[in-house]
């Protein structure tokens, strides 16, 4: 039976490579985004032209609704969902005083509500078919405390907590539940920075390099084979070495 992917955020940056990759592994995906309708497409035809199936879904992962209208959509497309890669997801770089009511709540809605309600949704269909593969995107920004990261990193760390009882909840339904914390990966989450940030950034990876989209989706891939069978509950670095003490 062939496998399906849902990803969050797969109209770019990480999420795209995620769903690509997944693709070429011989997996259907459901490329979920918020606005970029255009790069979604382009995403969903790129697949399409390696062979495997694809839909483009538009949904807000912060509201639980349209996460909920997003895996039935998965479900009428394809049937079933056997791999989560939880990437939507926002940064915030505002020193911890200066954090706004409605930074905050964005942030962890999109972040950390976000992510609870597509893995409740992804694990009420997993524990049906009595298998499945949820990969949570983290940040190296969850361990070690980088300054202008509070909020976001508060929101990754709760992840990797979320991630260790999800795993051990969904264990005996043969549900594997990982989290993948990158370090700086080029994308436009990173573009975004000021040159003198992104400088002050690089100094402190041992690699003195930003990552690229494909370190972090080799190994969502891994994750999310059936390599992986054994491995549940793990956060897994793709750092370049930032996150090393
Ligand atoms: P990005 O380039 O900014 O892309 C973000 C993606 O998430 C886009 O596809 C965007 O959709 C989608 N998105 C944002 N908010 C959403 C929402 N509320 N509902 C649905 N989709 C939403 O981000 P990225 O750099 O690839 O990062 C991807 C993940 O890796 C994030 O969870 C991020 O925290 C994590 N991460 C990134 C880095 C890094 O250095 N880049 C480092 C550590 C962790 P639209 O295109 O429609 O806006």
């Amino acid at each position: 039976m062939k496998q399906v992917a849902v990803v969050t955020g797969g109209s770019r940056g990480i999420g795209a490579a995620c769903a690509l990759g997944l693709a070429q592994t011989g997996m259907d995906i459901v490329v979920n985004y918020r606005e970029n309708k255009d790069r979604a497409l382009e995403v969903v035809e790129a697949i399409r032209s390696y062979g495997a199936q694809a839909v483009a879904v538009q949904a807000d992962v912060s509201q639980s609704s349209q996460v909920k209208r997003l895996f039935a959509e998965a479900v009428t497309a394809f049937g079933r969902v056997d791999v989560l890669v939880n990437n939507a997801g926002i940064s915030d770089s505002t020193l911890g005083m200066m954090i706004t009511d409605e930074q905050l709540d964005r942030c962890i809605d999109t972040n950390l509500k976000g992510c609870m309600y597509s893995c409740k949704q992804a694990a009420l269909l997993m524990m049906r078919n009595k298998r499945g593969k949820i990969i949570n995107l983290s940040s190296v920004s969850s361990i070690k405390g980088l300054t202008g990261q509070s909020l976001y990193s508060a929101t990754k760390a709760a992840v990797n907590a979320y991630t260790r009882v999800l795993a051990k909840e969904l264990a005996r339904f043969n549900i594997q539940v990982n989290a993948v914390a990158p370090g700086f990966i080029e994308t436009d989450m990173v573009s975004a920075l000021s040159a003198a940030k992104q400088a002050e950034y690089l100094e402190l990876i041992p690699a003195r390099t930003f990552g690229r989209t494909e370190d972090v989706a080799n190994l969502v891939c891994f994750l999310g084979s059936g390599k992986a069978d054994y491995i549940t509950g793990q956060v897994m670095v793709v750092d370049g070495g930032l996150g090393i003490g």
